[in-house]
């Protein structure tokens, strides 16, 4: 039987499962639309680079880090965006900035 794996849309800390599992099934069923264990919208990942590279960067937020990824003119995607922060940053627009009060604890 394939073994395809998913993964969480949503950080949910209540699963038991990680936010990325394998999960085995028979080819003619539907792919997973949410997750068997905690009912959460689950998406299926086909690329495991993706993974990694969003790992990293939810590394990255959870060490206090943000990371801007340049995608136009003054426009930024913060792929560390934490839950309050906007998506992409636009820096004529200082209520896209991210939330530094949040990052600087100490
Ligand atoms: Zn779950």
């Amino acid at each position: 039987m394939p073994i395809y794996t998913y993964e969480h849309k949503e950080e949910n800390p209540a699963c038991g499962k990680s936010p990325v599992f394998e999960w085995e099934q028979v080819a003619r069923d539907l792919p997973l639309t949410v997750c068997p264990f905690c009912g959460t919208p689950v998406e299926r990942v086909l690329s495991p680079s993706h993974i990694k590279k969003r790992h990293f960067n939810c590394e990255l937020r959870d060490k206090g880090f943000t990371k801007l990824v340049r995608v136009d003119e003054g426009i930024f995607e913060n792929v560390t965006r934490r839950p309050g922060e906007s998506k992409y940053m636009d820096r004529r627009k200082p209520e896209t900035f991210p939330i530094l009060e949040k990052t600087i604890k100490d």
